[in-house]
């Protein structure tokens, strides 16, 4: 038996098969992403926490001779056994390393792929049907926000997708709307564009904001950020069916049939639904950098065909 098991027995340290499970679901518990451990102090302390560790658990040292540089090098066993369990889950192809995300996120952590997210949904029982709805982060769902965000503004944009199809939802299908969803709700930070009401579920699980296509996604609207805008569930709807539309500069312009409103009409006890969409001086929030602002080519679309003059 190595030094390093006879200490893992010695200590009663967990196997490293259930750290690995619980690493997944603290993966998830962070929306998918954590620190990696030798700078993630909290997360190696939260998960020693999970299986009440004692402090000399926490504390043990492993020490190895490095015999060519004729060195002793010394590593907590509790971190060691950390990176041996993502380690393992990494070849397993269920998280994403340190040194590969940091290529999507600029951060060194490791992350949830998609099979991974599916394997803590499994472990906490989660059914599969909720995944579209989770904020949860995942590697592959990561590369298509990043690709969103950093492709080139095209000058003439096309806002309908051609190829789309809605026969079956494919997994690769699934993961798209994941990426469209996540681009629009972080370049908006999680706000409402008109309203700014940014709220979240009591868990912390899911915001209100929806990712709205202008182009209608029934209607092959594309899934990025030219063709979208993050807005609460109540103007989602009123840009839908064409009580409010956008100008080219992003002001916004609201249907004529908003002056003869009767009485008691679209009103929340004092708050005046439809009435308010203009209270903010005109302009949706925007994100910061102007690339990724709604195309005018899918306002003029939707002033076109949507909107109620
Ligand atoms: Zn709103």
């Amino acid at each position: 038996m190595s030094y390093e098991s006879k200490m893992l027995e010695d200590l009663a340290m967990p196997s490293r098969k259930d750290v690995e499970n619980v690493l997944l679901k603290t993966l998830f518990k962070h929306n998918g992403v954590i620190k990696e451990f030798a700078t993630g102090e909290e997360i190696v302390n939260e998960i020693a926490d999970e299986f009440n560790l004692k402090k000399n658990q926490r504390t043990a040292v492993l020490e190895r001779i490095y015999r060519k540089e004729n060195r002793i090098v010394k590593t907590p066993l509790w971190h060691r056994l950390l990176y041996r369990a993502a380690d393992s889950l990494a070849k397993e192809k269920l998280v994403s390393r340190p040194t590969s995300t940091i290529l999507l996120t600029t951060k060194k952590e490791w992350m949830l792929t998609e099979n991974g997210f599916d394997e803590a949904l499994k472990l906490l029982n989660i059914p599969q049907t909720q995944k579209e709805f989770l904020p949860t982060k995942s590697f592959e769902v990561q590369k298509i926000v990043k690709k969103l965000i950093e492709t080139a503004r095209p000058e003439n944009y096309n806002p309908f997708d051609k190829g789309k199809k809605f026969a079956k939802i494919t997994r690769e299908s699934a993961i798209r709307n994941r990426g469209f969803r996540q681009a629009v709700i972080e370049a908006y930070d999680c706000k409402c564009a008109v309203c700014g009401l940014k709220i979240n579920s009591p868990d912390s699980f899911s915001w209100e904001v929806e990712a709205a296509h202008i182009v209608p996604n029934s209607l092959k609207g594309k899934d990025d950020l030219w063709n979208g805008v993050a807005l609460c569930h109540i103007h989602h709807w009123a840009f839908d069916v064409g009580w409010f539309t956008l100008l080219d500069d992003y002001k916004i312009q609201l249907s004529s049939k908003a002056n003869n409103l009767p009485n008691n009409f679209g009103r929340m006890e004092k708050y005046e639904v439809i009435n308010s969409i203009l209270s903010r001086a005109g302009t949706i929030f925007l994100p910061e950098r102007t690339e990724i602002h709604p195309h005018k080519n899918s306002i003029q679309w939707h002033r076109e065909n949507i909107f109620h003059p």
